[in-house]
C-alpha cells in the first residue's frame, strides 16, 4: 500500500544531530571536539576498540581528560556508577563513544546524568546513535526511557572501523539493522518519509550484506552496509516498533543474551508471523529480496557460526510460555495481534 492512499494525520518528528560519514571521518573527531567546546573529553571505548581508541586519545593530547574501556550490553547501571566515578574525577565535560552499542548507551547514560555533550563513532550497525532511546539493567530488570536528549548531538560514521567485525558479528548486526527497518515499513506511524528510510535501509542491507560476507574487507559493500544501518537506525528513532522489539527485549533482559544474534535469529519468525497481516510491508520486501522475504532473511540468519535457534542461545524451553505470556500481555502496536498461543507457537519455532 502505498502512504499516499493514507487517510490519517501522523506526527513526525527529527531529531538535530550532525553527521560525519565516509572512510577516515574518525580523523575529524577532535576538531568536532573542539566546535563543541570541549576542554576535557572522557573517552568511553569497547575493547573491540582499543587501536582507534589510542589513536584518537593520542590526537586528543592534552584535551583527553579520561578514559574508560569496559562498557557492557544492556547498560548495566553497577558499571555506568563505575563510569561516574571517573566522570567525577576527571571533570570531563564532554564523552566521546567508540564501539558498538554498548559503549554507545554507556555515552547515553553519563550524558542523561551530567548533561555533556556527546559525540557517537558506531562500529557496529545496532543504530542505537540514532535514538533518543536507553535501555537501563538493574537487578536483572531492564528499563527504557525516551527523551530527545538522549540522542548524541554529532555521529561519526568512519566505515574502516568496521573493517574488523567479525564476519558473525557482520551478519547479526546487519540483521539487527534490517529488523528496525522491517518494523518502520509496518508501524501503524509509518509515513512517506519513514518508509523511503526503511526501503532503502533493507534494500541496502539485504544487497551489501553478501557482498561483505564474500569479501570483508571490501570499503564499497562496507560503507553500503553502514549507511543503511544509519538509516535503520532514523527508522528506529522514528517509529514505534512492534513485537519484534518487544520480544528481544522481553527475552534479552530475562536471559542476559547477545542483542545482535538474538535479533538475527528472531526476524525470519517475526516476519512469517506479521507479513500475512502487512501487505504493504510484504509487497515492499518482496520487492526488494526479488523472491519470499521469509527465505530470503532465514536462510542469512542461518548463515554464521554462532547460536541460531533460542535453544542454542542457552533459552529453556519450558521458559517460551511465560515470555510469550509476557509479550502478548503488553500494549504495543503489531500488525497482526499476538495472543499467548501464536506468540508461543512463534518462539517454538524459533527455539
Ligand atoms: P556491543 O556493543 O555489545 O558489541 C558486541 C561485541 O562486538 C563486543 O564484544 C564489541 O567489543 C564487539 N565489537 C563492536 N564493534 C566491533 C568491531 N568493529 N570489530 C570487532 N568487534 C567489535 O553490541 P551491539 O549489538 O552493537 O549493541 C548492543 C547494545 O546496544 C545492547 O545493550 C542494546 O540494548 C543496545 N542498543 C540500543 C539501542 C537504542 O536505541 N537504545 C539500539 C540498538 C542497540
Amino acid at each position: 500500500m502505498s502512504r499516499s492512499t493514507a487517510r490519517t494525520v501522523v506526527a513526525h518528528e527529527t531529531l538535530p544531530v550532525r553527521v560525519l560519514l565516509g572512510p577516515g571521518a574518525r580523523h575529524r573527531i577532535p576538531e568536532e571536539l573542539a566546535g563543541l567546546g570541549a576542554r576535557r573529553v572522557l573517552l568511553v571505548s569497547a575493547g573491540s576498540a582499543k587501536s582507534a581508541a589510542d589513536e584518537l586519545a593520542g590526537a586528543l593530547g592534552p584535551r583527553l581528560a579520561a578514559r574508560f574501556g569496559r562498557p557492557a550490553v544492556h547498560t548495566p547501571a553497577g558499571v555506568t556508577e563505575e563510569a561516574m566515578e571517573v566522570v567525577r574525577e576527571s571533570a570531563a565535560d564532554a564523552v566521546v563513544a567508540l564501539g558498538g552499542g554498548s559503549a554507545v548507551g554507556l555515552a547515553k547514560a553519563l550524558s542523561a546524568r551530567t548533561g555533556m555533550p556527546q559525540l557517537a563513532v558506531p562500529t557496529t550497525y545496532a543504530g542505537s546513535e540514532a535514538t533518543p532511546v536507553l535501555g537501563e539493567t538493574e537487578d536483572g530488570v531492564k528499563t527504557t526511557r525516551r527523551d530527545p536528549a538522549l540522542a548524541p548531538g554529532t555521529v561519526v560514521y568512519d566505515p574502516e572501523l568496521t573493517l574488523t567485525m567479525p564476519p558473525g558479528l557482520t551478519l547479526t548486526s546487519a540483521l539487527n539493522a534490517l529488523a528496525h527497518a522491517v518494523e518502520a515499513l509496518w508501524a501503524p506511524d509509518a509515513n512517506a518519509a519513514t518508509d523511503a528510510l526503511a526501503a532503502e535501509a533493507a534494500e541496502g542491507v539485504l544487497a551489501a550484506l553478501p557482498e561483505v560476507l564474500r569479501e570483508p574487507a571490501g570499503l564499497a559493500g562496507r560503507i553500503r552496509l553502514q549507511e543503511s544501518a544509519w538509516l535503520a537506525g532514523l527508522c528506529l528513532a522514528q517509529t514505534r516498533t512492534g513485537l519484534h522489539h518487544q520480544l528481544a527485549h522481553a527475552l534479552g533482559g530475562a536471559f542476559d543474551l547477545p542483542h545482535a544474534e538474538l535479533h538475527a535469529l528472531l526476524l525470519p519468525h517475526v516476519l512469517a508471523f506479521n507479513l500475512p497481516w502487512a501487505p504493504g510491508a510484504a509487497a515492499r520486501l518482496r520487492r526488494i529480496t526479488g523472491g519470499d522475504p521469509v527465505a530470503v532473511v532465514g536462510r542469512l540468519a542461518r548463515g554464521h557460526d554462532g547460536p541460531t535457534t533460542l535453544g542454542a542461545l542457552g533459552v529453556p524451553r519450558d521458559a517460551l510460555r511465560t515470555v510469550a505470556e509476557r509479550v502478548a500481555d503488553r500494549p504495543y502496536p503489531n500488525p497482526r495481534t499476538p495472543d499467548a498461543d501464536s506468540v508461543t507457537r512463534l518462539l517454538e519455532d524459533a527455539w
